[in-house]
Order: structure tokens, then sequence, then C-alpha cells
């Protein structure tokens, strides 16, 4: 490794700013030394390839504190609840392909149906022979009527927008803050107070305002919103939601989401549920299942794919018919009756997608719904074991789940720990982000402030990520981050 490599200089600027004690300083040094060399094929890696490779997830929350530990862990192998990095290095992972993963890395009935489809080779210019039957299965454990393919959960969204477009005749659509539907435009939208009016802008430079204009930034959960949606009624396609938002899993809107339905109902919105975390995780039947609402249309991908990409619009027979014109038969007079918009993809229900789907959306089917119900629990346990402790221990931490998605949880009880704890300058976000660090540096892999439990992950695997995260804590004590 070059000296450039194992630099654990933090830059004066970025030193300046945190005012840390000598001994934070220390801290943050030593974790720099020890993280960079146990990792230093990924950290070379990156910086050889940085000219030449453009990649997004090198770009958010950089912060100049932590540059020389800011590379992404490079992954070489993964089976079951495990993946290897390319030093070698072990991790407990519960990032899970940001909720591929329900089964755990590699599971063998999804290399095997990978395998033989691979034996037949990979044909896009026909129907792939599979589609019909990933169709009919996911129709069967989602309860929706018909289902269009695409190839990401971003693809799907847009999709199902345009098909409420194309359904209703109208316009606008409704998002809600704090929700995440992909990378499409016509999601990309924010609220921008701009001399004290509230304003939908885009969210990031590119996005065209044009694309804005049609979208209304409302408050998830609140029922105010439910009368801002009643007064635009006239121009709205779509309301989409992600039922329990990633970046707020505590907010779990039961009675909204009832009254959402039957307002969108009433008015003759397309209620459109983005499926593509709660899908066949939360329920087999998703939120809707686990909220009892049923939505219009639904967008599902993920798990539904078994490791691969792939995007689901899915929903009431009069949506979809919008994709291929709707019901005719051979042999009479009938022929498409709807009017359609345009969905395509060069890669749409590739041949290797419908293997792991179907192997993938069979084994769900015949282990039922139990599944989901014993993993939800174990996820709930073992939240409730470390909240026992963060409180017990005086941590100002607290965790949150909704079935097998966990994450922070931004609780009153948590913020006034941080102020009576009086944690210095901009420390408190420093050790979260800490705290992600000293955990890949004891082997536990959390992109992010949430995570996923998959069947793959053993009794002894959570015992060792408390563990983990309690000797991550004392380290940061250690270090005057923490009382
Ligand atoms: N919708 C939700 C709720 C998501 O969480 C994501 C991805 O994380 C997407 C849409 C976009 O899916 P994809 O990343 O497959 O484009």
């Amino acid at each position: 490794m070059n000296v450039k490599e194992i630099n654990t200089t933090i830059p004066q600027s970025a030193l300046l700013k945190a005012n840390l004690t000598s001994k934070q300083q220390e801290h943050i040094e030593s974790l720099i030394w020890r993280y960079t060399q146990k990792t230093a094929n990924s950290k070379r890696l990156t910086q050889k390839y940085r000219t030449v490779l453009a990649d997004p997830r090198n770009a958010s929350g950089f912060n100049l504190l932590l540059k020389e530990m800011y590379y992404p862990t490079i992954g070489e192998k993964a089976i079951g609840s495990k993946i290897w990095d390319i030093d070698g290095n072990e991790y407990l992972d519960f990032t899970m392909g940001f909720g591929v993963n329900l089964l755990g890395h590699n599971p063998p009935l999804i290399k095997a149906a990978l395998q033989e489809q691979l034996t037949k080779g990979i044909q896009l210019g026909p129907q792939a022979e599979l589609a019909g039957e990933v169709a009919q299965l996911i129709c069967e454990l989602t309860g929706m009527e018909r289902v269009a393919i695409s190839n990401t959960g971003t693809e799907a969204v847009m999709a199902a927008l345009r098909i409420a477009r194309a359904a209703t005749g109208r316009q606008k659509t409704v998002i809600f803050s704090g929700s995440y539907h992909g990378h499409f435009d016509g999601t990309l939208a924010k609220i921008k107070t701009v001399e004290n009016t509230k304003k939908v802008v885009p969210k990031y430079p590119g996005v065209p305002s044009n694309w804005v204009q049609d979208i209304l930034v409302l408050k998830y959960g609140e029922f105010e919103s439910l009368d801002i949606i009643k007064t635009h009624a006239e121009e709205l396609a779509a309301v989409i939601v992600e039922p329990v938002q990633a970046s707020n899993i505590n907010l779990q809107p039961h009675d909204f989401l009832h009254q959402l339905r039957q307002l969108t109902q009433e008015l003759g919105i397309v209620l459109i549920f983005d499926e593509m975390v709660t899908g066949f995780r939360i329920h087999l039947g998703g939120a809707q299942a686990w909220f009892g609402v049923k939505a219009d249309l639904a967008t599902y991908g993920k798990i539904v794919g078994g490791g691969l990409p792939i995007g689901i619009i899915a929903g009431k027979a009069t949506y979809l018919d919008h994709i291929d014109g709707g019901w005719w038969n051979y042999g009479d007079e009938s022929k498409p009756q709807t009017e359609t918009t345009f969905l395509a993809g060069t890669y749409c229900k590739h041949p290797l997608t419908m293997a792991s789907a179907r192997a993938i959306l069979q084994y769900l089917k015949a282990q039922g719904n139990q599944l989901q119900e014993q993993l939800n629990q174990r996820t709930s346990k073992f939240v409730a074991r470390l909240n026992a402790y963060f409180d017990a221990d005086g941590v100002p931490l607290q965790m949150t789940n909704f079935g097998s998605l966990f994450g922070r949880c931004f609780s009153a009880n948590s913020i006034t720990n941080s102020q009576s704890l009086n944690l210095q300058n901009s420390a408190l976000l420093i050790v979260n982000e800490l705290l992600s660090y000293h955990l890949l540096d004891e082997g536990v892999f959390l992109r992010g402030s949430s995570g996923f439990l998959s069947t793959a992950h053993s009794e002894k695997n959570l015992d060792d990520v408390i563990e983990s995260v309690k000797s991550s804590i004392e380290k940061l004590r250690q270090g005057g981050f923490l009382i």
C-alpha cells in the first residue's frame, strides 16, 4: 500500500470545523489507520478507477473529516448472511442487497434456477418462457389482477404513473415528503420555502422544472394532506405512497391509508402503493394485506426478482389494460378495447430474471405467510433487545422496525437523551458515521441507517451483532464521543 492510502491526517479545515478534542481526534485517526489497513484493496481499487468510473455511491454524504475512509466495501462473494470483501474480510450483512435478499445470499434454489436457464441460453427476442407463470404467481400472492414486468423499481414507478395519467386523462400526481420512489424525474421533487411561500422544486440539478410543476408534495400521514387532495381532485391522476417510508419507519399510518383509499376512490384518483420494500416482506400480500387497503396499482421489485433486476407494475385490469389493450380472444370478433400507452425495454422479462423470480415466488408460495410472520417477529425481538441495551446504558439511539426492515428512529426519547448527554458540537452526527465504521471494523455490514433481516440470519448472528454494537459504543465512549 502506498503512503497516500494509509494517510491518517485529517484535513485542517475539517478539524477546525468539527472542533474536536485531542482525544476525539486521536480516536478518529486510529480508526482510520485500522480500517484503511484492513480494507486497503477496496480503497486502492476505488481510487484507481475514480477517473473512469463515475459512481453516485461515492458522492452522497461526503464528510471531509472522514474522507480517508470514504470508499465502498468492494465485495468478492456472498453466501447466506455473510459477505466477503476483496481483502478477505468477512462481514455479517444487514444491508442484504438493499432489501433484495429475503432468503440471504446465493440461496441454492435461485442458483439452481439460474444454472438451468443458463444452459438454455439468454433469448431476448422471443418471449421468455416463464413470464406468464411469474405474472400468475405475483397475481396469486398479491391479489392483483394483472401484471407488467420491467427491469427496475424506478421504471415500474414511472410506468405506473404514466398508466394513471393515461387512464384518467389528468396530469398531476401527489407524492409525500420523506418517500423514495427511485430516480424517475417525475418523483424527484421537494418543497422549498421561497420568500415565505412554499414551492415545489426539483430535488436535484437537471430535473426539469416542468416536471415538478405537476407534482404536489404533501405531508405523509397528516390528515390535512387529504384536504389538499380534495382541493386538487379534478387535476389529480394519482397519489403514490411508500406505505412505510424507509426514511421514517416509525410512521405506520393505518388510519391515514384507509382514509386516503376511500377519498381517492370517491374522487377517481388512482392510488398507487409503491411496495418495492414492503412487497413480499411485511406479508406475502405486502403492505396492502398488512394494512387492509387495496390499491389500484402497486409497484414491486427487489425480493420478487430473486436477486436479479426487476420492476413489477401490478393492479386492476382496468389500469393494466392500458399496457396492451386488454383482453381479447381468438376465433371471434374481439380485439383490444383500451387505448394503450407505451411500455418497453430491451431487457424486460429477461429469461434469467424470470427464472429467479419464478423460483423465489414458488418458494414463497409454498412457505405461506408464516415465513414473513416468523421473520417479522424475530426482527421485532432483535430491535427490542438493542433498544433495551440502549436504554439501560444511556445510549442516545433507538431502533424501530416494520417487519424485517429495521432502522434508526428519531424519537423524542433519543433526542432528549442526546441533549442530556450534552454531546459536543456536531458530535452526534459524527457519532452516527463513526458507529457505522466501527461496525464495519467489527465485521458488520450495514449501509445507511436501515437494514434487513433475512431468513439466513441465525440467532447466533443476531447475538454477534449486538455484541459488536456494544463494543463499538464502548469504543466511542473511550474516544470521547459518548458519555
Ligand atoms: N421505490 C422504493 C420504495 C424503493 O425503495 C426503491 C429502491 O430502493 C425504488 C422505488 C427504486 O427501485 P430501483 O432501485 O430498483 O430502481
